[in-house]
Protein backbone atom coordinates (compact mmCIF):
# COMPACT_ATOMS: atom_id res chain seq x y z
CA UNK A 1 0.00 0.00 0.00
CA UNK A 2 0.93 3.77 -0.34
CA UNK A 3 0.61 6.78 0.92
CA UNK A 4 1.22 10.19 -0.83
CA UNK A 5 1.87 12.20 2.23
CA UNK A 6 4.75 9.34 3.47
CA UNK A 7 6.26 9.12 0.32
CA UNK A 8 6.63 12.40 0.27
CA UNK A 9 8.14 13.04 3.19
CA UNK A 10 10.47 9.55 2.61
CA UNK A 11 11.76 12.05 -0.44
CA UNK A 12 12.33 15.23 1.69
CA UNK A 13 14.57 12.77 4.34
CA UNK A 14 16.44 11.15 1.68
CA UNK A 15 17.18 14.68 -0.47
CA UNK A 16 16.74 17.58 1.82
CA UNK A 17 18.88 19.97 -0.71
CA UNK A 18 17.95 18.73 -3.87
CA UNK A 19 15.91 20.89 -6.22
CA UNK A 20 11.76 19.99 -5.52
CA UNK A 21 10.28 23.18 -7.52
CA UNK A 22 12.25 25.51 -10.23
CA UNK A 23 10.04 28.42 -11.23
CA UNK A 24 10.96 31.47 -13.45
CA UNK A 25 14.74 31.24 -12.35
CA UNK A 26 13.52 30.16 -9.01
CA UNK A 27 14.03 26.99 -7.23
CA UNK A 28 12.69 25.61 -3.18
CA UNK A 29 14.47 22.49 -2.28
CA UNK A 30 12.70 19.44 -0.57
CA UNK A 31 12.84 20.88 3.03
CA UNK A 32 12.46 24.65 1.53
CA UNK A 33 9.07 22.55 -0.24
CA UNK A 34 8.68 20.19 3.11
CA UNK A 35 9.10 23.48 5.45
CA UNK A 36 6.54 25.79 3.51
CA UNK A 37 3.58 23.33 3.26
CA UNK A 38 4.07 22.06 7.40
CA UNK A 39 3.25 25.90 7.90
CA UNK A 40 0.64 25.46 5.21
CA UNK A 41 -0.94 22.82 6.85
CA UNK A 42 -0.69 24.17 10.09
CA UNK A 43 -2.78 27.53 8.80
CA UNK A 44 -5.48 25.20 7.31
CA UNK A 45 -5.85 23.13 10.43
CA UNK A 46 -6.24 26.88 12.48
CA UNK A 47 -8.98 27.73 9.69
CA UNK A 48 -11.10 24.65 10.68
CA UNK A 49 -9.92 21.75 8.19
CA UNK A 50 -9.97 18.28 10.11
CA UNK A 51 -9.37 14.94 8.34
CA UNK A 52 -11.50 14.55 5.16
CA UNK A 53 -11.79 18.04 4.98
CA UNK A 54 -12.34 19.73 1.62
CA UNK A 55 -9.85 22.43 0.63
CA UNK A 56 -10.34 23.54 -3.48
CA UNK A 57 -7.23 24.61 -5.44
CA UNK A 58 -8.43 26.96 -7.76
CA UNK A 59 -5.14 28.03 -9.74
CA UNK A 60 -3.22 27.57 -12.76
CA UNK A 61 0.49 25.60 -12.40
CA UNK A 62 2.38 27.68 -9.93
CA UNK A 63 5.01 26.54 -7.04
CA UNK A 64 1.73 27.47 -4.87
CA UNK A 65 -0.70 25.26 -6.56
CA UNK A 66 2.28 22.14 -5.17
CA UNK A 67 2.21 23.59 -1.39
CA UNK A 68 -1.34 23.97 -1.55
CA UNK A 69 -1.70 20.24 -2.32
CA UNK A 70 0.78 18.84 0.07
CA UNK A 71 -0.28 21.10 2.92
CA UNK A 72 -3.75 19.87 2.19
CA UNK A 73 -2.80 16.12 2.17
CA UNK A 74 -0.79 16.68 5.54
CA UNK A 75 -3.77 18.54 7.37
CA UNK A 76 -5.76 15.30 6.57
CA UNK A 77 -7.70 17.26 4.04
CA UNK A 78 -9.19 16.04 0.23
CA UNK A 79 -7.80 18.08 -2.44
CA UNK A 80 -10.45 19.65 -4.90
CA UNK A 81 -9.02 20.81 -7.86
CA UNK A 82 -10.50 23.35 -10.31
CA UNK A 83 -10.28 24.47 -13.36
CA UNK A 84 -8.35 28.00 -12.91
CA UNK A 85 -10.34 29.06 -16.72
CA UNK A 86 -13.55 27.93 -14.99
CA UNK A 87 -15.92 30.82 -14.30
CA UNK A 88 -18.02 31.73 -10.88
CA UNK A 89 -21.41 29.23 -12.22
CA UNK A 90 -18.73 26.63 -12.85
CA UNK A 91 -17.00 26.60 -9.57
CA UNK A 92 -19.93 27.50 -8.05
CA UNK A 93 -21.10 24.06 -8.99
CA UNK A 94 -18.20 22.67 -7.71
CA UNK A 95 -17.68 24.33 -4.64
CA UNK A 96 -21.38 23.40 -3.22
CA UNK A 97 -21.14 20.01 -4.49
CA UNK A 98 -17.66 19.22 -2.53
CA UNK A 99 -18.25 20.81 0.00
CA UNK A 100 -15.04 22.99 0.58
CA UNK A 101 -14.83 25.00 2.92
CA UNK A 102 -11.43 26.96 1.90
CA UNK A 103 -10.04 28.03 -1.44
CA UNK A 104 -6.50 28.86 -2.55
CA UNK A 105 -6.94 30.73 -5.80
CA UNK A 106 -5.38 33.75 -8.01
CA UNK A 107 -5.95 37.25 -6.46
CA UNK A 108 -7.58 37.71 -10.23
CA UNK A 109 -9.86 35.03 -9.24
CA UNK A 110 -10.77 35.98 -5.65
CA UNK A 111 -13.86 37.93 -7.08
CA UNK A 112 -15.35 34.94 -8.60
CA UNK A 113 -15.28 32.29 -5.83
CA UNK A 114 -16.48 35.82 -3.93
CA UNK A 115 -19.64 35.61 -5.90
CA UNK A 116 -20.77 32.36 -5.37
CA UNK A 117 -19.37 31.98 -1.71
CA UNK A 118 -22.94 32.32 -0.79
CA UNK A 119 -24.65 29.19 -1.79
CA UNK A 120 -21.60 27.60 -0.65
CA UNK A 121 -19.69 26.64 2.39
CA UNK A 122 -16.77 28.27 1.91
CA UNK A 123 -15.24 30.20 4.63
CA UNK A 124 -11.65 31.15 4.03
CA UNK A 125 -10.32 31.91 1.03
CA UNK A 126 -6.47 32.86 0.07
CA UNK A 127 -5.40 34.63 -2.70
CA UNK A 128 -1.94 34.08 -4.55
CA UNK A 129 -0.04 37.25 -6.39
CA UNK A 130 -2.02 39.72 -4.34
CA UNK A 131 0.19 42.78 -5.05
CA UNK A 132 -2.62 45.30 -2.82
CA UNK A 133 -4.74 43.05 0.21
CA UNK A 134 -6.76 46.23 -0.22
CA UNK A 135 -7.71 45.33 -3.78
CA UNK A 136 -9.15 41.33 -2.83
CA UNK A 137 -12.61 40.71 -1.78
CA UNK A 138 -13.06 40.99 2.29
CA UNK A 139 -13.67 37.31 2.49
CA UNK A 140 -9.53 37.01 1.17
CA UNK A 141 -6.61 36.74 2.61
CA UNK A 142 -3.10 36.97 0.96
CA UNK A 143 -1.40 33.61 0.42
CA UNK A 144 1.26 35.07 2.41
CA UNK A 145 -0.74 36.49 5.69
CA UNK A 146 -2.68 33.17 5.71
CA UNK A 147 1.07 31.26 6.08
CA UNK A 148 1.66 33.79 8.51
CA UNK A 149 -0.99 33.33 10.30
CA UNK A 150 0.02 29.74 11.55
CA UNK A 151 2.32 29.44 14.91
CA UNK A 152 4.80 26.85 13.67
CA UNK A 153 4.89 23.62 11.23
CA UNK A 154 1.54 21.03 11.73
CA UNK A 155 2.84 17.14 12.45
CA UNK A 156 1.05 15.80 9.68
CA UNK A 157 -2.50 14.59 10.54
CA UNK A 158 -2.14 10.51 10.00
CA UNK A 159 -4.82 8.93 6.79
CA UNK A 160 -5.01 5.66 5.85
CA UNK A 161 -3.82 4.61 2.69
CA UNK A 162 -7.85 3.85 1.41
CA UNK A 163 -8.77 6.92 2.49
CA UNK A 164 -9.52 9.86 -0.22
CA UNK A 165 -7.26 12.08 -0.75
CA UNK A 166 -8.17 13.77 -4.15
CA UNK A 167 -11.61 14.56 -5.77
CA UNK A 168 -10.90 15.68 -8.98
CA UNK A 169 -14.15 16.55 -11.40
CA UNK A 170 -14.47 14.46 -15.07
CA UNK A 171 -13.36 17.15 -17.74
CA UNK A 172 -16.92 17.96 -18.33
CA UNK A 173 -16.36 17.39 -22.19
CA UNK A 174 -20.06 15.73 -21.88
CA UNK A 175 -22.60 16.31 -19.15
CA UNK A 176 -22.14 17.76 -15.65
CA UNK A 177 -19.24 17.20 -14.03
CA UNK A 178 -18.98 14.68 -11.12
CA UNK A 179 -16.28 14.07 -8.21
CA UNK A 180 -14.21 11.46 -8.55
CA UNK A 181 -12.82 9.73 -5.15
CA UNK A 182 -9.07 8.65 -5.50
CA UNK A 183 -7.19 7.59 -2.21
CA UNK A 184 -4.04 7.77 -1.46
CA UNK A 185 -3.02 4.44 -2.08
CA UNK A 186 -5.31 4.90 -5.95
CA UNK A 187 -2.80 8.22 -6.64
CA UNK A 188 0.88 7.27 -5.00
CA UNK A 189 0.23 3.20 -6.30
CA UNK A 190 -0.57 5.42 -10.30
CA UNK A 191 2.24 7.95 -9.57
CA UNK A 192 5.10 5.35 -9.05
CA UNK A 193 3.60 2.46 -11.67
CA UNK A 194 3.98 5.62 -14.56
CA UNK A 195 7.66 5.95 -13.33
CA UNK A 196 8.28 2.64 -14.01
CA UNK A 197 7.77 2.34 -17.32
CA UNK A 198 10.55 4.53 -18.32
CA UNK A 199 13.71 3.28 -19.03
CA UNK A 200 15.84 2.72 -15.80
CA UNK A 201 12.95 4.45 -14.14
CA UNK A 202 12.15 7.76 -12.75
CA UNK A 203 15.57 9.00 -11.41
CA UNK A 204 16.37 11.77 -9.07
CA UNK A 205 18.26 13.73 -11.49
CA UNK A 206 15.02 14.16 -13.94
CA UNK A 207 13.91 17.34 -14.72
CA UNK A 208 10.47 17.52 -15.75
CA UNK A 209 8.37 20.00 -17.56
CA UNK A 210 5.35 20.69 -16.02
CA UNK A 211 3.05 22.12 -18.43
CA UNK A 212 0.21 20.15 -18.07
CA UNK A 213 -2.53 21.38 -15.90
CA UNK A 214 -2.06 20.31 -12.37
CA UNK A 215 -5.76 20.47 -11.86
CA UNK A 216 -5.88 16.90 -14.65
CA UNK A 217 -5.05 14.07 -13.53
CA UNK A 218 -2.48 13.65 -15.73
CA UNK A 219 -0.72 16.48 -15.07
CA UNK A 220 -1.28 15.89 -11.05
CA UNK A 221 0.04 12.17 -10.53
CA UNK A 222 2.34 11.45 -13.77
CA UNK A 223 4.20 14.91 -13.96
CA UNK A 224 3.74 16.70 -10.31
CA UNK A 225 3.55 13.25 -8.00
CA UNK A 226 5.77 11.20 -9.81
CA UNK A 227 8.85 13.93 -9.79
CA UNK A 228 8.22 14.27 -6.01
CA UNK A 229 8.25 10.40 -5.12
CA UNK A 230 11.57 10.14 -7.54
CA UNK A 231 12.99 13.28 -5.64
CA UNK A 232 13.74 14.75 -9.05
CA UNK A 233 12.38 18.81 -9.92
CA UNK A 234 9.41 19.99 -11.20
CA UNK A 235 9.05 22.86 -13.75
CA UNK A 236 5.42 24.31 -13.73
CA UNK A 237 4.76 26.44 -16.47
CA UNK A 238 1.41 28.59 -15.55
CA UNK A 239 0.28 28.05 -19.62
CA UNK A 240 0.90 26.37 -22.77
CA UNK A 241 3.28 28.16 -25.16
CA UNK A 242 4.92 26.38 -27.82
CA UNK A 243 8.25 28.73 -27.76
CA UNK A 244 8.03 29.42 -24.18
CA UNK A 245 7.84 25.23 -23.77
CA UNK A 246 10.75 24.64 -25.94
CA UNK A 247 13.22 27.62 -24.32
CA UNK A 248 11.95 25.80 -21.00
CA UNK A 249 13.54 22.10 -21.94
CA UNK A 250 16.49 23.62 -23.15
CA UNK A 251 17.64 26.27 -20.57
CA UNK A 252 16.82 24.09 -18.19
CA UNK A 253 18.00 20.79 -19.58
CA UNK A 254 15.01 19.09 -18.93
CA UNK A 255 14.88 15.41 -19.35
CA UNK A 256 11.16 14.18 -19.55
CA UNK A 257 8.23 15.99 -21.65
CA UNK A 258 4.78 14.92 -20.84
CA UNK A 259 1.75 16.75 -23.37
CA UNK A 260 -1.86 16.06 -25.27
CA UNK A 261 -1.88 15.83 -28.57
CA UNK A 262 -2.58 19.49 -29.28
CA UNK A 263 0.45 20.57 -27.54
CA UNK A 264 2.81 18.27 -29.60
CA UNK A 265 0.74 19.05 -32.68
CA UNK A 266 0.74 23.03 -31.64
CA UNK A 267 4.70 22.84 -30.89
CA UNK A 268 6.15 21.12 -34.99
CA UNK A 269 3.54 23.26 -36.40
CA UNK A 270 5.19 26.66 -35.06
CA UNK A 271 7.45 28.21 -38.03
CA UNK A 272 10.82 27.80 -36.29
CA UNK A 273 9.79 24.22 -35.15
CA UNK A 274 13.02 22.75 -36.47
CA UNK A 275 15.31 25.04 -34.31
CA UNK A 276 14.11 24.36 -30.83
CA UNK A 277 16.81 21.99 -28.77
CA UNK A 278 15.06 18.96 -27.40
CA UNK A 279 18.25 17.27 -27.05
CA UNK A 280 17.67 16.82 -23.24
CA UNK A 281 14.70 15.38 -23.43
CA UNK A 282 15.19 11.47 -22.40
CA UNK A 283 11.32 10.52 -22.19
CA UNK A 284 8.29 12.01 -24.03
CA UNK A 285 5.00 10.98 -23.81
CA UNK A 286 1.44 11.91 -25.17
CA UNK A 287 -2.08 11.45 -23.27
CA UNK A 288 -5.13 12.60 -22.74
CA UNK A 289 -6.76 11.85 -26.24
CA UNK A 290 -5.65 10.51 -29.22
CA UNK A 291 -2.42 11.36 -30.89
CA UNK A 292 -2.49 11.35 -34.50
CA UNK A 293 0.50 9.28 -35.92
CA UNK A 294 1.24 11.99 -38.53
CA UNK A 295 2.17 14.34 -35.40
CA UNK A 296 4.12 11.30 -33.75
CA UNK A 297 6.52 11.40 -36.61
CA UNK A 298 6.62 15.07 -37.28
CA UNK A 299 7.72 15.15 -33.42
CA UNK A 300 10.23 12.40 -34.19
CA UNK A 301 11.66 13.24 -37.19
CA UNK A 302 12.28 17.17 -35.66
CA UNK A 303 13.71 16.23 -32.23
CA UNK A 304 15.05 12.67 -32.90
CA UNK A 305 13.35 11.37 -29.53
CA UNK A 306 10.50 8.65 -29.39
CA UNK A 307 7.01 10.09 -28.17
CA UNK A 308 5.10 7.17 -26.79
CA UNK A 309 1.51 7.39 -25.83
CA UNK A 310 -0.52 6.31 -23.06
CA UNK A 311 -4.15 6.60 -22.37
CA UNK A 312 -6.19 6.60 -18.88
CA UNK A 313 -8.80 8.61 -17.64
CA UNK A 314 -9.46 10.79 -14.28
CA UNK A 315 -11.06 7.74 -12.76
CA UNK A 316 -8.29 5.57 -12.64
CA UNK A 317 -5.83 7.75 -11.44
CA UNK A 318 -5.12 7.98 -14.55
CA UNK A 319 -2.69 5.58 -16.73
CA UNK A 320 -4.06 2.47 -17.56
CA UNK A 321 -2.22 1.91 -20.65
CA UNK A 322 0.70 2.44 -22.48
CA UNK A 323 3.46 1.69 -24.96
CA UNK A 324 7.28 1.54 -23.51
CA UNK A 325 10.53 1.01 -24.81
CA UNK A 326 11.03 -1.98 -26.49
CA UNK A 327 6.86 -2.46 -26.86
CA UNK A 328 5.28 0.17 -28.73
CA UNK A 329 2.93 0.03 -31.64
CA UNK A 330 1.94 3.95 -33.20
CA UNK A 331 -1.68 4.24 -33.15
CA UNK A 332 -2.08 1.99 -30.40
CA UNK A 333 -2.55 2.84 -26.60
CA UNK A 334 -0.26 -0.08 -25.69
CA UNK A 335 -0.96 -2.83 -23.40
CA UNK A 336 -2.43 -2.54 -20.24
CA UNK A 337 0.09 -1.59 -16.93
CA UNK A 338 1.78 -4.05 -14.92
CA UNK A 339 -1.11 -4.63 -11.88
CA UNK A 340 -4.06 -3.17 -14.19
CA UNK A 341 -6.71 -5.84 -16.10
CA UNK A 342 -8.58 -5.03 -19.29
CA UNK A 343 -11.12 -6.52 -21.37
CA UNK A 344 -12.86 -5.52 -24.64
CA UNK A 345 -16.67 -6.65 -23.83
CA UNK A 346 -19.77 -6.15 -25.42
CA UNK A 347 -22.96 -5.59 -24.61
CA UNK A 348 -23.56 -8.59 -22.85
CA UNK A 349 -20.25 -8.38 -20.99
CA UNK A 350 -19.27 -10.83 -23.00
CA UNK A 351 -15.17 -10.34 -24.32
CA UNK A 352 -14.72 -9.10 -27.70
CA UNK A 353 -11.68 -11.68 -29.16
CA UNK A 354 -8.58 -10.28 -30.19
CA UNK A 355 -7.77 -8.98 -33.54
CA UNK A 356 -4.49 -11.13 -35.25
CA UNK A 357 -1.81 -7.65 -35.20
CA UNK A 358 -3.41 -4.26 -34.97
CA UNK A 359 -4.16 -2.05 -36.52
CA UNK A 360 -6.61 -3.42 -38.55
CA UNK A 361 -6.50 -3.00 -41.72
CA UNK A 362 -8.45 -0.29 -43.63
CA UNK A 363 -12.08 -1.41 -44.92
CA UNK A 364 -12.60 -3.83 -41.92
CA UNK A 365 -15.78 -3.33 -40.58
CA UNK A 366 -14.61 -1.87 -36.56
CA UNK A 367 -18.12 -2.68 -35.77
CA UNK A 368 -17.11 -6.41 -35.61
CA UNK A 369 -14.22 -6.05 -33.63
CA UNK A 370 -14.85 -3.62 -31.08
CA UNK A 371 -16.41 -3.45 -27.68
CA UNK A 372 -16.71 -1.15 -24.55
CA UNK A 373 -12.86 -1.26 -22.78
CA UNK A 374 -13.09 -1.91 -19.27
CA UNK A 375 -10.39 -2.13 -16.85
CA UNK A 376 -9.64 -2.85 -12.92
CA UNK A 377 -6.75 -2.25 -10.97
CA UNK A 378 -5.42 -0.31 -7.98
CA UNK A 379 -6.04 2.80 -9.35
CA UNK A 380 -9.45 2.64 -10.01
CA UNK A 381 -11.27 5.34 -8.02
CA UNK A 382 -13.84 4.25 -5.15
CA UNK A 383 -16.97 5.79 -6.77
CA UNK A 384 -18.34 8.92 -7.66
CA UNK A 385 -19.12 11.44 -5.07
CA UNK A 386 -22.70 11.51 -3.79
CA UNK A 387 -23.57 9.66 -6.83
CA UNK A 388 -25.18 6.13 -6.06
CA UNK A 389 -26.58 5.99 -9.84
CA UNK A 390 -23.87 7.04 -11.49
CA UNK A 391 -21.67 4.42 -9.78
CA UNK A 392 -23.81 1.48 -10.24
CA UNK A 393 -23.58 1.97 -14.58
CA UNK A 394 -19.77 3.05 -13.69
CA UNK A 395 -19.20 -0.63 -12.40
CA UNK A 396 -19.63 -4.37 -13.05
CA UNK A 397 -19.04 -7.02 -10.95
CA UNK A 398 -18.03 -10.08 -13.08
CA UNK A 399 -16.42 -13.15 -12.21
CA UNK A 400 -15.10 -11.81 -8.42
CA UNK A 401 -13.48 -8.58 -10.43
CA UNK A 402 -14.76 -5.02 -9.75
CA UNK A 403 -14.50 -3.83 -13.42
CA UNK A 404 -14.73 0.17 -14.33
CA UNK A 405 -16.57 0.96 -17.67
CA UNK A 406 -14.48 3.55 -19.51
CA UNK A 407 -17.25 4.55 -22.05
CA UNK A 408 -14.42 3.62 -24.60
CA UNK A 409 -14.69 2.01 -27.93
CA UNK A 410 -11.67 -0.29 -28.34
CA UNK A 411 -10.40 -3.78 -29.91
CA UNK A 412 -7.51 -5.78 -29.28
CA UNK A 413 -4.73 -7.66 -30.39
CA UNK A 414 -3.21 -11.06 -29.92
CA UNK A 415 -0.24 -9.56 -28.52
CA UNK A 416 -2.16 -7.46 -25.87
CA UNK A 417 -2.20 -3.85 -27.78
CA UNK A 418 -5.38 -1.76 -27.44
CA UNK A 419 -6.56 0.71 -29.80
CA UNK A 420 -8.89 3.33 -29.05
CA UNK A 421 -11.49 3.99 -31.82
CA UNK A 422 -13.20 6.89 -30.37
CA UNK A 423 -15.50 7.65 -27.26
CA UNK A 424 -19.02 5.67 -27.19
CA UNK A 425 -21.02 9.18 -27.26
CA UNK A 426 -19.01 10.84 -30.29
CA UNK A 427 -19.50 7.56 -32.53
CA UNK A 428 -21.72 8.77 -35.54
CA UNK A 429 -24.47 7.22 -37.05
CA UNK A 430 -25.34 7.89 -40.54
CA UNK A 431 -28.11 5.95 -42.25
CA UNK A 432 -27.58 3.55 -40.54
CA UNK A 433 -23.87 3.17 -40.69
CA UNK A 434 -21.52 3.60 -37.38
CA UNK A 435 -18.69 6.29 -38.23
CA UNK A 436 -15.95 6.68 -35.98
CA UNK A 437 -14.40 10.37 -35.76
CA UNK A 438 -10.82 9.29 -35.29
CA UNK A 439 -10.77 7.18 -38.57
CA UNK A 440 -12.29 10.21 -40.34
CA UNK A 441 -9.57 12.76 -38.18
CA UNK A 442 -6.36 10.34 -38.74
CA UNK A 443 -6.80 11.13 -42.50
CA UNK A 444 -7.02 14.92 -42.49
CA UNK A 445 -3.98 15.20 -39.91
CA UNK A 446 -2.07 13.43 -43.38
CA UNK A 447 -3.28 16.34 -45.41
CA UNK A 448 -0.41 18.37 -45.74
CA UNK A 449 -2.57 21.63 -45.98
CA UNK A 450 -4.26 20.61 -42.38
CA UNK A 451 -3.00 21.89 -39.06
CA UNK A 452 -5.66 20.54 -37.13
CA UNK A 453 -9.15 19.04 -38.00
CA UNK A 454 -11.91 17.12 -35.64
CA UNK A 455 -14.99 15.43 -36.91
CA UNK A 456 -18.73 15.37 -35.56
CA UNK A 457 -22.15 14.38 -36.38
CA UNK A 458 -24.73 16.84 -37.68
CA UNK A 459 -28.42 16.55 -37.44
CA UNK A 460 -29.73 15.29 -40.78
CA UNK A 461 -33.18 14.39 -41.71
CA UNK A 462 -32.37 11.91 -44.32
CA UNK A 463 -29.69 9.96 -42.39
CA UNK A 464 -30.21 10.60 -38.81
CA UNK A 465 -26.57 11.91 -38.73
CA UNK A 466 -24.17 13.21 -40.86
CA UNK A 467 -20.32 13.83 -40.80
CA UNK A 468 -19.19 16.94 -40.78
CA UNK A 469 -15.36 18.24 -40.19
CA UNK A 470 -14.01 21.11 -39.13
CA UNK A 471 -10.52 21.87 -39.88
CA UNK A 472 -7.79 24.53 -39.18
CA UNK A 473 -5.71 24.88 -42.61
CA UNK A 474 -2.08 25.72 -42.35
CA UNK A 475 -1.01 28.92 -42.91
CA UNK A 476 0.17 28.98 -46.38
CA UNK A 477 -2.74 26.56 -47.42
CA UNK A 478 -4.07 26.57 -50.96
CA UNK A 479 -7.28 24.43 -50.69
CA UNK A 480 -10.65 24.52 -50.64
CA UNK A 481 -13.50 22.54 -48.40
CA UNK A 482 -14.35 20.97 -51.60
CA UNK A 483 -10.83 19.45 -52.39
CA UNK A 484 -10.82 18.45 -48.74
CA UNK A 485 -14.14 16.41 -49.33
CA UNK A 486 -12.73 14.93 -52.28
CA UNK A 487 -9.84 13.67 -50.78
CA UNK A 488 -11.50 12.07 -48.19
CA UNK A 489 -13.98 10.86 -50.71
CA UNK A 490 -11.39 9.16 -52.90
CA UNK A 491 -9.86 7.63 -49.22
CA UNK A 492 -12.63 6.34 -47.24
CA UNK A 493 -16.11 4.23 -47.94
CA UNK A 494 -18.50 6.95 -49.29
CA UNK A 495 -20.69 6.97 -46.00
CA UNK A 496 -17.69 7.77 -43.82
CA UNK A 497 -16.45 10.96 -45.79
CA UNK A 498 -17.40 14.58 -44.32
CA UNK A 499 -20.55 15.69 -46.84
CA UNK A 500 -19.72 19.14 -44.93
CA UNK A 501 -15.77 20.88 -44.41
CA UNK A 502 -15.77 23.90 -42.73
CA UNK A 503 -12.51 26.18 -42.18
CA UNK A 504 -11.62 27.49 -38.85
CA UNK A 505 -9.11 29.08 -37.71
CA UNK A 506 -9.06 27.15 -33.89
CA UNK A 507 -10.59 24.44 -32.49
CA UNK A 508 -12.44 24.73 -29.34
CA UNK A 509 -10.37 21.92 -26.81
CA UNK A 510 -10.26 22.30 -23.04
CA UNK A 511 -6.53 22.79 -21.33
CA UNK A 512 -6.34 18.92 -21.84
CA UNK A 513 -6.36 18.69 -25.14
CA UNK A 514 -9.79 17.42 -26.06
CA UNK A 515 -11.69 18.82 -28.35
CA UNK A 516 -15.01 20.12 -27.50
CA UNK A 517 -17.14 18.16 -29.92
CA UNK A 518 -20.45 19.51 -28.24
CA UNK A 519 -19.57 23.28 -28.91
CA UNK A 520 -19.10 22.35 -32.68
CA UNK A 521 -22.06 20.25 -33.25
CA UNK A 522 -23.69 23.67 -31.57
CA UNK A 523 -22.51 25.97 -33.85
CA UNK A 524 -24.27 24.23 -36.47
P1 LIG B 1 -10.19 12.48 -18.54
O1 LIG B 1 -11.01 11.87 -17.48
O2 LIG B 1 -10.40 13.93 -18.71
O3 LIG B 1 -8.76 12.15 -18.34
O4 LIG B 1 -10.64 11.82 -19.93
C1 LIG B 1 -10.52 10.45 -20.16
C2 LIG B 1 -10.79 10.14 -21.60
O5 LIG B 1 -9.76 10.70 -22.43
C3 LIG B 1 -10.78 8.68 -21.95
O6 LIG B 1 -11.99 8.04 -21.62
C4 LIG B 1 -10.54 8.72 -23.45
O7 LIG B 1 -11.73 8.96 -24.15
C5 LIG B 1 -9.62 9.91 -23.61
N1 LIG B 1 -8.23 9.50 -23.77
C6 LIG B 1 -7.22 9.59 -22.89
N2 LIG B 1 -6.06 9.14 -23.42
C7 LIG B 1 -6.34 8.74 -24.69
C8 LIG B 1 -5.58 8.17 -25.76
N3 LIG B 1 -4.27 7.96 -25.67
N4 LIG B 1 -6.24 7.86 -26.90
C9 LIG B 1 -7.57 8.09 -27.04
N5 LIG B 1 -8.33 8.63 -26.07
C10 LIG B 1 -7.73 8.95 -24.91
Amino acid sequence: MANLVDDVAATVTESPDSTAVGFRGRTWSYEEFWSETGQFAQALADHGVEAGGRVALYLPNLPQYVTGFHATLRAGGVVVPMNPQYKAREIGHLLDDSGATVVVTLAALAPMVAEVREETDVEHVVAVGADDPEELPDVAVTYREFLGSADGELDTVAREDDDVACQPYTSGTTGTPKGVLLTHHNLAWNARATGDLMPGGFAADDRMLGVLPLFHIYGMTVTMLGTLFAGAAYYPMAEWDAQAAADLIEHESLTIVHGVPAMYNDLVNQPNADEFDLSSVRFANSGGSSLPIEVMRRFEDLYDVDLFEGYGLTETSPVTHANRPGERRPGSIGKPIPGVQSMVVDGNFEEVPPVERGPVEEGTDLDDVTGELVVSGPNVMTGYYGLPEANEGAFTDHEGTRWFHTGDVAYRDEDDFYYVVDREKHMIVTGGYNVYPREVEELLFEHEAIADAAVVGIPDDRRGETVKAFVVPTPDADVTPEEIREYCLTNLAEYKHPREVAFVEELPRTTTGKVQKFELRDSE
